[in-house]
């Protein structure tokens, strides 16, 4: 297969070109470096099966040759980034989806939408099922990342019912691994960087609040296994195993042995109060379930960032 890959400099498109390329197909990223780096693909650079088009795909696409597959992960992932880059969220998520589509539409390609776990806002339904519709504040700081995915998955709905295309939607959850930004303030890069510099953790709320955190191997494997299927409506990815967010911070702090502890600040504005995937579907149609512990995938995590601190390497930090 030929796939486009938008996204693919960014934390899991660069895991999905080296899942791709492994199998032998061929891959094209395209990506504006906004949040994504080349650091994430230099080392695909020189594969003839590989390429990369410095692009922003809320604008015209065009991509020359066959396309087999489209898969749509460009967009900021970080609450702070979307905090700092709004309009360019609900872009990407709305008018990046539909371009897209309509590339995918002209190609007569396979099209995967990456969603997420935001489409349920703060849930009022524990643990969340793909039937659940959400609890979302459009107008609050997190509504321009939340409504444009909510946006993406009803347009790659209407594509897949008035156009025949065929579709797939993964809802992803918290998702950590080598190759997330160092300072891209999401809670694992976060603590993983204060815990290696020694600082305290910075704790927002009381701490009570929960998500559940999936290895990126184990996320990459759902959405192979995603893509291979024929299951055109949302699945939920992500590892079942919830816990608070204080108790997370002293995980990482023991794995550390960072005895610097926990400092409190203020809880972000409509920050969910729990968030865990029921993974059913995803067990009964993929055949799949996460296999990486949390300790396991902290310690490789926590080993790729602090050589990157410790060689003083430059962070695959975005360009923007
Ligand atoms: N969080 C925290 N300290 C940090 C960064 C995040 O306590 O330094 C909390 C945040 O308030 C949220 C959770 O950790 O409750 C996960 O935040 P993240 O930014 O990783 O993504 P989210 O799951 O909210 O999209």
């Amino acid at each position: 297969m030929r796939l486009l890959i938008t996204g693919g400099a960014g934390f899991l498109g660069s895991h999905l070109c080296d899942r791709f390329l492994a199998e032998g197909h061929q891959v094209v990223v395209m990506d504006n470096l906004i949040t994504g780096s080349t650091a994430n693909i230099e080392h695909l650079a020189g594969d003839d099966d590989f390429r990369f088009v410095k692009q922003d795909v809320t604008e015209y696409l065009y991509v020359e040759g066959t396309v087999d597959a489209i898969l749509h992960f460009a967009s900021p992932a970080s609450p702070i980034d979307y905090l700092e880059l709004p309009i360019q969220t609900l872009k990407v998520g709305a008018l990046g989806t539909h371009k897209t589509l309509g590339l995918a539409r002209q190609k007569q390609a396979l099209y995967f939408l990456a969603s997420t776990s935001e489409v349920y806002g703060d849930p009022l339904v524990h643990p969340q099922r793909e039937d659940y519709w959400g609890n979302v504040n459009p107008i609050g700081p997190r509504g321009v990342y939340d409504e444009a995915k909510r946006y993406a998955e009803a347009m790659t709905m209407a594509y897949h019912r008035y156009h025949g295309l065929d579709t797939r939607i993964a809802r992803i959850f918290n998702t950590y691994g080598p190759r997330m930004r160092l300072e891209d303030g999401r809670v694992v890069p976060n603590f993983i960087a204060q815990a290696l510099r020694h600082e305290p953790l910075t704790v927002y709320g009381d701490g009570s609040q929960t998500r559940s955190f999936c290895y990126v191997s184990d996320m990459i494997e759902g959405i192979y296994r995603l893509l291979s299927s024929d299951e055109v409506e949302p699945v939920n990815i992500g590892n079942p195993q919830e816990m608070s967010i204080i108790d997370f911070a002293n995980l990482v702090n023991e794995i550390t042995d960072n005895s610097a502890g926990l400092v409190f600040e203020p809880l972000p504005e409509d920050d969910p109060r729990v968030r865990r995937p029921d993974i059913s579907k995803a067990r009964e149609v993929l055949d799949w379930q996460p296999a990486v512990s949390l300790e396991e995938g902290l310690r490789t995590t926590i080993s790729w960032f602090e050589e990157r601190l410790t060689t003083g390497r430059p962070d695959n930090e975005g360009a923007g």
